[in-house]
């Protein structure tokens, strides 16, 4: 048996929903997943593991002065509710969060440019932000064209920081408010916080001559709200699912694992989860294979490697010989390779970026109906990860040193904010 790209498409297209961190259709997406790797003999299962979720039941944001008016609203999953009857308090347009705008921040209602990233967060509890406003899209976004994003207060936020009423709206609103000096505004958010179940579905094909040495293939399954997840990320775990259909009919050398990650969107949940329910094998991963992104017509191929320069030096030329475009560097990338290689396991990247205009992510644009991907495209990567499966797990000798370098370790570090 071959891999086939349409046949990984029209699984993709079977899979085209929204599946967030911890819901039923999430749930949903595992289990069709593991029918589909159970109907190729293979031994597979699904692992629980508990994500903390939330769900916003109301929120709604009024300027009272200088003029009256409400704007569309989410709450921030996980958010800290009002008081009964709302909050009533001051706005303050905390831009970049520069210390003369920390001054100012106190009790207020504090609206501030872009996500809100962990420093950030930091900053506006330290100087006693009443409640947080973010926004999304652009100011040129149309209502009936886009969506007011649903975001969450991570555990990464809270559980060292605490909790703190947090609203997202739209660029142009936000813009408005500002343009129109607001002083005063009343918010209410009604929010629940909960334990919910995600899932990794995770597949091993053990292998004849040296069963001792693990490889494994990840792609995270999971979406963000809004966004049917086609490109980011079920382009990726249905190519992984073509290269373990190729090895169930091709017994491979080595042990293949093949894990679909659940959560990764919310903080790289599963692979967190998988990393630590499987701490005991870990030293017997030789690498890990992640496939993040892929399928887009217009886009160009690129191989972040959280290795060493000797790895990055093997996999170009790989590339080259294969006669496949691809940009290979040492770098770390925002996904599930993350967790392995901060327990030392080395780990390559296989993505296919779509450029500007033709890339469309983490919202209602990551949709088949958006016209940016196809199979012709999704075979590009699927051929690319085959002949690197093929030559790493027929490898006399494993080519890749269990190492990474002090450069990505840091990075790693800096990424899941370790402190030294
Ligand atoms: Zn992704």
């Amino acid at each position: 048996m071959d891999v086939s790209a349409r046949r990984a498409f029209n699984l993709l297209k079977e899979l085209a929903y929204v599946r967030v961190s911890g819901t039923e259709a999430e749930k949903k997406a595992a289990e069709r997943l593991l029918e589909e790797v159970k109907s190729c003999g293979v031994e597979a299962r699904i692992e629980e593991f508990t994500v903390k979720a939330g769900k916003v039941n109301k929120a709604t944001l009024k300027v009272t002065k200088p003029y009256v008016k409400e704007y569309e609203v989410t709450g921030y999953e996980r958010s800290l509710s009002t008081p009964e009857g709302g909050l009533d308090a001051e706005f303050y347009y905390a831009e970049n969060l520069l210390p003369v705008h920390l001054q100012n921040c106190k009790g207020k209602i504090v609206l501030i440019n872009g996500r809100l990233r962990r420093t950030d967060y930091e900053k506006l509890q330290q100087a006693g932000a009443a409640a947080i406003l973010t926004f999304s899209g652009t100011t040129l976004d149309r209502i009936s064209e886009t969506d007011c994003d649903i975001r969450k207060l991570r555990e990464m936020l809270t559980d060292e920081l605490g909790f703190n009423v947090a609203l997202n709206m739209r660029a142009a609103d936000a813009a408005e408010i500002v343009r129109r000096s607001a002083t005063e505004m009343h918010i209410e958010v009604e929010s629940e916080c909960f334990d919910a179940t995600s899932r990794n579905v995770c597949a091993v094909i053990p292998g004849k001559e040296f069963p001792e040495e693990i490889i494994s293939f990840g792609a995270h399954y999971d979406s963000v709200h809004f966004s049917t997840g086609v490109y980011d990320n079920m382009s990726g775990s249905v190519i992984i699912m073509e290269l373990m259909r190729y090895f169930a009919a091709h017994q491979p050398a080595r042990t293949l694992k093949f894990n679909w990650y659940g959560s990764e969107e919310q903080g790289l949940l599963g692979s967190k989860a998988w990393v630590e329910a499987h701490k005991d094998e870990l030293d017997k991963h030789m690498l890990m294979v992640n496939v993040d992104v892929a399928a887009a017509t217009l886009g160009s191929n690129y191989a972040p490697v959280l290795a060493t320069e000797g790895v990055v030096g093997y996999v170009d030329a790989m590339m080259k010989e294969a006669g496949i475009p691809c940009k290979v560097e040492l770098d770390i990338y925002s996904s599930d390779c993350i967790p392995f290689a901060d327990q030392g396991v080395p780990a390559i990247n296989l993505c296919r970026f779509g450029p500007q205009g033709a890339g469309y992510i983490h919202d209602r644009r990551d949709n088949l109906r958006s016209g940016y991907l196809d199979e012709k495209a999704l075979d590009i990567t699927l051929q690319q990860g085959l002949m690197l499966a093929k030559r790493l797990d027929s490898a006399k000798v494993f080519p890749i040193e269990r190492k990474i370098s002090d450069d990505i370790k840091k990075k790693v570090d800096e990424y899941l904010f370790k402190k030294k």
